[in-house]
């Protein structure tokens, strides 16, 4: 959607900055083609994107723009979510390899801030900044992904080192990713949040095996990632020992806001462009049609003033409420119903082989869309965030928090 959510109301050194970055880009990035646009969401990058994408990153870090909320000491900029987000707007017609890079600069950086040790941060933080390491996320499980504290991978301690055994599943990335974040259980005997402990591990370690998984779009977004016997040094555990859920939550933390911020996946203009070019003469008489759209506008529009109001709360010094949940409700139903939108355009040139680069991002687009539902908490999740933090219901039971895991 054509968003841009500058806000008057931006101090002169957000207004600065903004200038700054508008100008650093346009002199040193490519915009994106328009037919790409669409099928930037949840792209599937590959291999060979990298050593193209470790360019463009250590470019932006040599201007001053990758780890812009992270502190000035750890080599970021020391600005705020606030300028995180004004980067993301300017920067959002352009070709970044932000899929690739997103886990390590948005999740891993910000948690190993908190919990890292000195040696660390000083050992994996310059690398995530400047695109030299490209790390994921392996949290989720067969059985542990709302309820992930339910996870069953384990670590047994063996001299210094921990052994690991187990699987991750809907790991995005995992094949491009040379690091893993990775909370395993170290203490089956005590409750599910309480014996879990955080590790960094290296995918090649022997004994990790990689398995993209074929999505109905065809591409391989994310992996099921197997361990069998897997080595980590204990220099790779992050935070306390049976103490992983307090680092775990910080990196889902990041992730929410992540989510709840990310509200300019649809570029309205281009479906508008797409439904003129559906009609004879261009102009777009179909009534029901046109409320559709009107519809994805106005949902667009409402996402954008929520965003605003995430960036408010930041500005002001206070952390962003449910209000992420309900922006990342409403981002994945406008995702498809964007996507669905776009299908009954194309009518029948969407079932074939795409005629053209445009067609084939569409078509992507409304493939990719419904993984947003589930992706990054599902709505069910978010629903009950709402309910329970916004409109007071009571929190629902959870009977086997207090038991121990292993009973
Ligand atoms: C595109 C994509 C990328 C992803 N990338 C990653 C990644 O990089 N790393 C990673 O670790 N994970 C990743 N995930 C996994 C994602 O976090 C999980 O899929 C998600 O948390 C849901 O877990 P689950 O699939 O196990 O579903 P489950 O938790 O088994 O849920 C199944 C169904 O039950 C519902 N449900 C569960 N609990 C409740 C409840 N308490 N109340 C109401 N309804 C409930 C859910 O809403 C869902 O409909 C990704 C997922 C997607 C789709």
């Amino acid at each position: 959607m054509a968003q841009t959510t500058e806000a008057s109301e931006e101090t002169p050194e957000q207004q600065a900055f903004r200038l700054e970055t508008r100008a650093w880009l346009s002199a040193n990035l490519n915009k994106r083609a328009v037919a790409d646009s669409q099928g930037s969401l949840l792209s599937s990058p590959s291999a060979e994107d990298l050593p193209e994408a470790r360019r463009v990153q250590r470019l932006l870090s040599e201007g001053g723009l990758a780890g812009i909320a992270w502190p000035g000491e750890f080599g970021g900029r020391g600005a705020t979510i606030v300028e995180e987000m004004i980067f993301a707007q300017e920067a959002e017609p352009y070709d970044l390899p932000t899929e690739i890079f997103v886990i390590g600069l948005h999740l891993v950086g910000p948690t190993l801030v908190v919990h890292g040790t000195a040696e660390q941060q000083a050992r994996w933080l310059p690398p995530i900044l400047d695109g030299t390491d490209v790390w994921c996320q392996l949290f989720s499980e067969p059985e542990a992904g709302s309820d992930l504290a339910a996870l069953r991978m384990t670590a047994r301690q063996d001299g210094s080192d921990w052994i690991v055994n187990g699987q991750k599943v809907w790991t995005s990335g995992a094949q491009t990713s040379n690091w893993g974040i990775m909370p395993a259980r170290t203490d089956p005997s005590v409750p599910k949040h309480r014996g879990i402990t955080y590790f960094a591990v290296e995918m090649d370690s022997p004994g990790v095996s990689i398995r993209p998984l074929r999505q109905m779009s065809g591409h391989s977004h994310f992996c099921e990632v197997f361990f069998d016997d897997v080595r980590i040094p204990g220099e790779n555990l992050i935070g306390e020992l049976n103490g992983g859920w307090d680092v775990t939550r910080t990196t889902l933390q990041s992730e929410r806001h992540l989510t709840g911020a990310s509200h300019g996946a649809v570029d309205f203009e281009s479906l508008l462009a797409l439904a003129r070019s559906s009609t004879a003469d261009g102009e777009l008489t179909d009534q029901v049609m046109r409320q559709k759209l009107a519809q994805i506008y106005t949902e667009g529009e409402l996402l954008r003033y929520l965003s605003l109001r995430t960036t408010t709360a930041l500005r002001q010094g206070r952390p962003p409420g449910p209000e992420s949940s309900v922006a990342k409700l409403a981002v994945a139903s406008l995702l498809r119903s964007a996507g669905d939108v776009a299908l009954e355009l194309l009518g029948p040139q969407g079932l074939v082989e795409p005629a053209s680069s445009e067609i084939a991002g569409w078509v992507d687009f409304f493939l990719m869309a419904p993984a947003l539902r589930i992706a990054g908490g599902t709505d069910e999740i978010q629903r009950n965030i709402i309910g329970e933090r916004v409109l007071g219901l009571p929190r629902t039971e959870d009977p086997t928090r207090s038991a121990a895991f292993a009973s």
